[in-house]
Order: structure tokens, then sequence, then C-alpha cells
């Protein structure tokens, strides 16, 4: 027989904080603190194993758990020497979900199960309290009839019909009518007739009685918190956030204690350190006379726990220290040994009945990113936890929030609203909209802080999107073309607020009725996704002492080194800031993309419409000094460090001219008619460029334009060498699938290096040669890819979208389908398919080493930046993982953090 029932309290308590898959989080935390002897009223946790049994036999409960039950109520009567359902002396009890962590969606708690037509009279007698009793039960009326006969049951009242809204509103008018100020100003006669009328109310609305019986009540209440585990918001959180539907939830049944008893009870909540500073300073607020929820439903007020945290909205109301000073003293040596005990803050709620403390949960307390910062660095000052630990504590993800600038969230309370759309780039911007691209670029010189305003925004934008303190689109998704950039350059960027229409002649934009012109300001809120008027204060994230210190604690237990996605020597020089080892990706092509590239991407356009073989030499060393010159800037701030560098990758179509302008130009240069222009771009054109007539294929075809990137690489590298510098490049091959692509580019090289040798005199210049890996082909045959590449680097970006067969450009038109139907619980452009993507690299790490063991490996996809990939490629044995420069932060952590975790992997 499988024993679905762990209990908790003073006599007896059978599970602790180590079992939380079982017991959920709530429940094993429970019986942690009944085992530290703190008191915690007696109740028991039915499993979260019961709950996967329950849906199992499609919604019944198994046939031993009513015996379970009542044996363990029994066992709790007897310590609280009350009965459930007993109408002399009624025992009261609180039903509650539980989880592994806590999660949105799972069922609220109900307090007060047991109190009935039967029950009443008895606790009347027994508190002497009647106008307590009935406000506990107009509580479990509206609690009970809310989520277990409304929600539970599915029903789906129309918006503003719900059960709960409904009683809500009775109460309310009844307030009004007789000139109540406070739920507590309610007479007992009164709350008596408005339990009445709620019980004909919801048996009217959801055609049936409220349960009059303390078992039918405790066993629907139980069963409602089984139903939520496969609610609709549940189940969509469960997606979002990668957690297996098999995780189930646990129910917590445990004794009440009230704090709604007159002025020697209270109820209340507490951090034992500051959640928003980390600060060491025991945190809360608590109320007198209230039960549960009244502290966060912000009905009223809540009071300061202490004098040391009053705040300027409740510095008029006394602290809890103040009030209750040895109840205080209580409470505060119980922060001290949770802390101590669980060596981490912890989020505790805690109820005090008749002038005695009860704790009724405790859990380790979420914090804003400085907290988390703060309050590891102080636990390992403190010797309260090790480095590993401290470590560990750092949500990679939320790095972001410390290397941006964020808007100061006081003044986001109050902020107007414009628009909201997809959180594409972190941190927060304000500044003056503009239009186009060339506005941005214009504004921005004459020093304003412009934000780029696009329906989307495409390559050409470029320059636009560089000088704009931040983007803003009206169309896309998180992998549309503006995310990506903002996000590699760490720029705050919203995509897809489908709410502005944009008008780029008149330059204005509309949200409803609302209009905005050129000029006007915004701010932005990157990490949330919303978009304000006006100029918000902003809160500076810079230089963080605290923050370098932890990082290089980190930077001791990482195995894999962090490199970066750069092609320019700013963004290079901004990725040493953040930590970066060198180079991952140099994406040769970009030079044509940026500031002052005008002229290398003539020449290179003139290159690209060459027909003749002498044409297109030509061209070629023309571009030649400009493509030198890029490489080596590159490699200059590089020094000492591995640059990738990446031979061309994209389908030459991408440069064709557009502007008539352009095209003229080129005809000129050309000595062609502009008509010629228009069919050698035709020719250009193919159906699927993406698997099309690119990267090395390009080199096949034409060796001539391997030949001059190689030998600008060798001879940037040479010049370097003779200043004394120490160069250390590694030549990349895109888009291969067969060793003899590379043993076709590999003569191309060592001629081009022979060569420098022999021009520059010199004795050696040191290069690395490899592939990117990114076709599966490549990857099955990484054996024989091993033969001529030193290194590999994986293309996950690619491999994924050749190993599912997804057009990364257009995921957008099912991704979110895919996710709904529950086919895909995670979009895998954003986090690396480990099944099969992750097959396939550690398929090709395998015989890439078979080979060639000292092979060297590498990823450079966006999942370089992704910690859950990262923790993949620690695992998978890889040697580097490269990432855009703002990620290079996360990725340190995440590696170091692999490493401590899976430190037997490698
Ligand atoms: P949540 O996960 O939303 O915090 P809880 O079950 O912890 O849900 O509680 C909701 C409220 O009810 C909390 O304020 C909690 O302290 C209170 N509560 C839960 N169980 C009891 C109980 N047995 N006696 C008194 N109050 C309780
Ligand atoms: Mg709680
Ligand atoms: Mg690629």
């Amino acid at each position: 027989m499988t024993k679905y029932i762990y209990e908790f309290g003073p006599n007896k308590t059978e599970g602790d904080a180590s079992q939380k898959n079982l017991l959920g989080g709530k429940g094993a935390n429970l019986a942690e603190m009944a085992k530290l002897k703190l008191p915690v009223p007696p109740g028991f946790t039915i499993s979260t194993e019961c709950c996967n049994h329950y849906f199992d036999l499609n919604g019944r409960f198994p046939d031993t758990l009513e015996e379970e039950i009542l044996n363990a109520l029994a066992n709790i009567e007897s310590q609280a020497g009350m009965v459930f359902g007993d109408p002399g002396n009624p025992l009261l009890v609180s039903c509650r979900s539980g989880a592994r962590s806590s999660m949105p969606g799972m069922m609220e708690t109900i307090l007060n199960v047991g109190l009935c037509t039967a029950t009443i009279p008895g606790l009347i007698k027994k508190t002497n309290n009647e106008w307590f009793v009935y406000d506990a039960y107009r509580r479990l009326i509206m609690m009970y009839s809310d989520v277990v006969m409304e929600k539970a049951e599915q029903l789906r009242p129309k918006d503003g019909m719900g059960i709960r809204l409904n009683l809500e509103m009775m109460m309310n008018n009844l307030k009004n009518d007789k000139g109540y100020n406070n739920d507590t100003d309610i007479s007992t006669e009164d709350l008596k007739a408005l339990c009445e009328r709620f019980k004909k109310k919801i048996k009217e609305d959801l055609k049936a009685d409220f349960p009059d019986n303390p078992k039918d009540q405790l066993m629907g209440a139980i069963g409602a918190v089984f139903k939520s585990w496969n609610g609709k918001r549940a189940v969509s959180y469960r997606r979002i956030e990668h957690i297996p539907d098999t995780w189930g939830t646990a129910v917590n049944v445990q004794t009440m204690v009230f704090g709604n008893m007159g002025d020697t009870s209270a109820t209340g909540v507490a951090f034992t350190r500051d959640p928003a500073t980390g600060d060491n300073k025991f945190y809360g607020e608590w109320l007198v006379n209230a039960q549960g929820e009244d502290v966060v439903a912000g009905t009223r007020t809540p009071n300061p726990l202490n004098i040391d945290t009053k705040n300027s909205q409740n510095k008029h109301l006394p602290s809890l220290e103040e009030s209750m000073p040895q109840l205080y003293t209580q409470l505060f040596d119980i922060r001290n040994l949770l802390e101590a005990h669980y060596k981490d803050m912890q989020d505790i709620e805690f109820t005090i009945q008749e002038g005695r403390l009860y704790m009724l949960q405790c859990r380790v307390g979420k914090r804003t990113a400085t907290a988390a910062l703060n309050m590891a660095m102080d636990m390992l000052e403190e010797g309260t936890i090790d480095e590993k630990t401290m470590v560990c504590r750092l949500d990679p993800k939320i790095l972001d929030d410390m290397l941006h600038p964020i808007v100061d969230p006081n003044a986001e309370k109050t902020a107007v609203k414009v628009a909201e759309g997809l959180p594409a780039g972190p941190g927060g911007a304000w500044g003056q909209i503009v239009f186009t691209a060339e506005d941005a670029v214009q504004w921005a010189k004459s020093d304003k802080n412009v934000i780029l305003v696009r329906e989307e925004t495409n390559p050409e934008d470029i320059e636009g999107m560089r000088a704009a303190a931040a983007v803003l689109t009206a169309r896309g998704g998180m992998t549309s073309h503006a995310a990506l950039v903002a996000r590699g350059w760490g720029k705050c960027c919203i995509v897809g607020a489908g709410a502005l229409k944009i008008n780029v002649e008149t330059k204005e934009l509309r949200v409803g009725t609302r209009v905005f012109k050129e000029g006007d300001i915004f701010t932005l809120n990157g990490t949330r996704g919303m978009v304000y008027q006006g100029q918000l204060k902003m809160k500076d994230a810079s230089e963080n002492v605290r923050f370098k210190a932890f990082m290089s604690i980190a930077d001791k237990y990482r195995a894999m080194q962090v490199r970066t996605n750069a092609d320019t020597p700013a963004d290079a020089m901004t990725a040493l800031d953040f930590g970066a080892q060198g180079i991952g990706l140099f994406r040769t092509e970009h030079m044509f993309y940026g500031a002052d590239s005008d002229k290398a991407l003539f020449l290179l356009r003139k290159m690209i419409l060459s027909k003749t073989h002498e044409e297109r030499e030509i061209a070629l060393e023309e571009l030649f000094p400009f493509v030198k010159e890029e490489i080596k800037a590159t490699l200059q701030v590089m020094d000492n460090l591995p640059v990738t560098i990446r031979l061309l990758d994209p389908p030459l179509h991408e440069f064709v001219p557009q502007s008539r302008e352009n095209q003229q130009e080129i005809a000129d240069a050309l000595h062609i008619d502009i008509e010629e222009v228009f069919k050698r771009s035709e020719q250009l054109l193919e159906s699927n460029p993406m698997i099309g007539h690119r990267g090395v294929r390009l080199g096949i075809t034409y060796p001539e334009i391997s030949h001059m990137q190689v030998k600008a690489i060798f001879e940037a590298c040479a010049e370097l060498i003779k200043a004394g510098k120490n160069p250390m490049p590694e030549i990349m091959v895109p888009v291969t699938c067969n060793e003899k692509e590379l043993a076709f580019v590999r003569d191309i090289v060592t001629q081009c290096h022979d060569q420098a040798l022999k021009t520059y005199e010199i004795e050696a210049l040191p290069y690395l040669y490899g592939t990117m890996i990114e076709i599966p082909r490549a990857a099955l045959i990484a054996d024989k890819m091993a033969e001529y590449a030193q290194f590999f680097s994986f293309g996950t970006n690619d491999l994924t979208q050749m190993t599912f067969g997804f057009s990364r450009d257009d995921i957008g038109s099912f991704m979110n389908d895919y996710i709904d139907n529950a086919i895909l619980s995670f979009d895998p452009f954003e986090t690396l398919d480990q099944e099969a993507v992750g097959g396939l690299v550690t398929t090709a790490v395998e015989r890439g080493r078979r080979t060639r063991p000292e092979i060297k490996l590498g990823i450079c996809g966006e999942h370089g930046g992704d910690p859950e990939s990262v923790i993949f490629c620690h695992k998978a044995g890889l040697n580097y993982v490269s990432c855009s420069p703002y990620r290079v932060p996360i990725a340190r952590l995440a590696a170091a953090q692999a490493a401590i975790m899976y430190s037997d992997c490698r």
C-alpha cells in the first residue's frame, strides 16, 4: 500500500526539507520547522504521488486515501484537543496547495474548513466570540465557493459574473447601506444574515448547495487542489518554465490558528533579510486582528514589523516590536534560528492567536538581483556559506538587471503607459521618438537621445539602431531582426507593440485616439516590454564593485572559457570589459554594414556583380585593404587572445544594391548599363538562399574570394607580429558538410600562409584552421572533418534550423502553436534542444576527438549565452562557449555553476 500522508506537528513529524519532490515546498518546510521545534500547528501533507495517482484514476481518490486522512486527523485532534466536525469542540483546518516550488494558477488556500451549521454553536460557545465565528464562516463561504465550487469545476462565468465578485459586491452593498467602513465594523447580526444570503446566491448561480458537512468540505477542497494542477493557468506556466506535468502538487491540511480573535491576535509575513536591498535586517509587515490573506490583499495598510524598517507609508503605524515586544523577540529568535539553519534568506508567515505565536510557512525568499548579490556576498563574509554555494546563489538570468541602466521602479508606478510589447532587449532608456534610421543617426549626432520607432527593422536600419538609445517596433517577435540585434548589443528594445499605428510619411504615431509626433519623449522598460510617455527617472547600474568581486570568485570554478561574438573593435572592447577570453565568432561580412562602410560595401558589390574572373580579381584587389584593416583592428584589440574569423558566410544577393542610385553607381564603376546590373542581380536570386549558394560554397565556386580574405588575415597578423604583438587567428570555414570542402580551402590557407611568411620575412605565423559545425551531415562525419579541422565551432542556430527543418526567420507563425499544444516545451532557438541538436553535438564531439584528441571545441550560436544551454555545453565537454558581449557575464556565471554542480561530467 502506498503511503500518501505525512504528518507534521509538535508530537510527530514524518518528513523534512529534503523531501520537496514528495511533499511539495510548503509541506517539506512545515515538517522541517516542526522538527526544529518551532510552534507549527499540527497537520499533514498529502503527497504529490497521490496527485499523480488521482489523475491516473481519472480524477478519483485512491481507495486507501480516506482512511489515511481519518487516521491523520485523529492524531491532529488529540494534539489540538479538538475534534473535526464535533459540535461541542470543533477543530477547523486550512487546506493549502503546495507544489515543489510555488507557482501561479494553483488553488488558493481555503481557511476555516469544518465550519458548518452543526459546528458553529460549539465554536461560539468555546470562543465566546460570535462575531469572530461568523466572520470566519463568511470567509470560508467566499473562498470555498470561488475556488472549489467554481474554479475547480471549470465553470467559466462571464467577466464580472464570477461568484467571488458577486459575493463581494453583496458585502460591499451591505457596508454602504449600513455605513460600515471596515469589514471589522459589520455587526454580528448582519454577518449572520449575509452568510445565509451568500448560500442562497451560490445555489442560484452554481446550481449546487454549499456543503454543510465538514468531511465533504475537506474532501472537496483536497480534490480542488489536485484539479488546480491541471488548470489552464498552471499548465501554461509549466510550459513557459519547462516544468514537467508529472511533478504534481501536494496538499497541506493544517489546524487553523486565528489571527482575528481580537487585539491580542495578529497575522504577518516577514523576510529574514530585506528582499529589496539585501540588507541584513529583519523585514516584514503585520496586522492586528486579521486573518491570513488580509496582509497581502491591500485592503488595509499593514504595519511595519520593527522600528528599524519603517518607511514613509507606514511610519505612523505601531510596529510589532513596539506593540507586542515579547512576541517580537520570540519571532526574532526564530528568524535567527531559521537563517542559521537554512543558510539563506527565508520568507516566513506567522499568526498570533490570543498572545501565542505560530509559524505557518517558511521558504527561500524571492529577491531582487541586487539583494541576491548582496546577501550572497554578505553570507560568504559572515562565514555562513562557502564560495561554491555563493556562486550558485545568483540566477545567471538576473545578471541582465545588474548590467543595464533600468527605469526607476518608483517612477514606473505612476507613469502613463503608451503601449506594451515583447521585452526584446533588456534595461531601460528614454529618448525622443524618430521614425527613420537616418533621422536617428542625424539626431544622435546633435547629441539628442532618440528612440527609433519602426514598423519592423531590417539590416538597412542598423546604423539608426546603433545610434538610438532604444528601439521600438510595432511588429516582430522575440527572434526578429530588431530583437536579435538589440540583444546582441545589450540595447533596450521592445518589439511587437501592436497598438502602435505608425505613419512614416507624417512622422506620427497613433495609439487609439492618442497621437504622438516626432520628437515626443518616451521611456521604455525593455525588461518588461512597457512603453511610457515622457521621461522617467533612470537608475544606473554601472561599475558595481561587489559584482566584480563576485564574478572573480565564480571564475575560479569554471571549466570552460567564455568568448564573445564580436565583429568590431568596439564590441570586442565591451566584451573584454565583461571578461571575454577571446572571440568565438568574428563575422567578416559585418564590416560591410557598420559605420563608414560605404566604400567597402561599394567595392563588395562591385565584386559580386562582376561577370568575369578578371573583373572580380580587380574588385577583390580594391577590396583587400579594407578587409585587412578591419581584421587587423580587431586582432589588435584582442592581442594575446584567440579570434575565430569566419570566412564570408551569407548568400551574395544579400549585398546586391537596392536603390536606384546605388545601382547606377555600380553600373558606372563596371562600365555597364544599369539594365545589365538588374540582370546580374536577378541571376543571384535563389528560392532558398539560406540553404543556397553561401558559405564555403562561395569559396568553391570563387576561390579568389577565400584567397583574398585569408591573405588579408595573414598579412594583418604579420604586420601585428612585426609591431611586437601576438595575434592568435583561428580561420573558420562556414556551412561545410564534406571533408573535401575543408581540404579545398585548406590549400588556399596554406598557400597564403607561406606567401605571407616570405613577403614579411618572418619565421612563424601561428594560426588554427577549423570549421563551423552547423549542418547535421558535418556533425555525423565529424571524424572525417577533424582530419582537416583543428577546431569545431558549433553553429547551433543553423544546426537547429537544419535539424528541425524550421526556418529560423519564419517560426513566428507556428512556434506558439507548438508550445500551446505541448508539442515543444520551449523554443529551440532560445534554448538548445538537447535531445536531437544536442545529440548531434555530442556525436560530433566524440567522433572529432577520436580523430584528433586535442581538437578545440566551442559553440558560437545564440545558445552560448543561455544558461541552460551553457550547462549542456559543460556536460558535453566543450572548451568554450561564445556569446554576445552583454551575455558574457551570464555565460561566465552559468559555466561556473555548471562546473560546481556537474564536476563529475568531464
Ligand atoms: P500562499 O502560498 O498563497 O501563501 P498559504 O497557504 O501560505 O498560501 O496561505 C494563505 C494565507 O492563509 C496565509 O496568510 C497563511 O498564513 C494563512 N493560513 C494558511 N494556513 C493557515 C492556518 N492553518 N491557520 C491560519 N492561517 C493560515
Ligand atoms: Mg503562504
Ligand atoms: Mg550559420
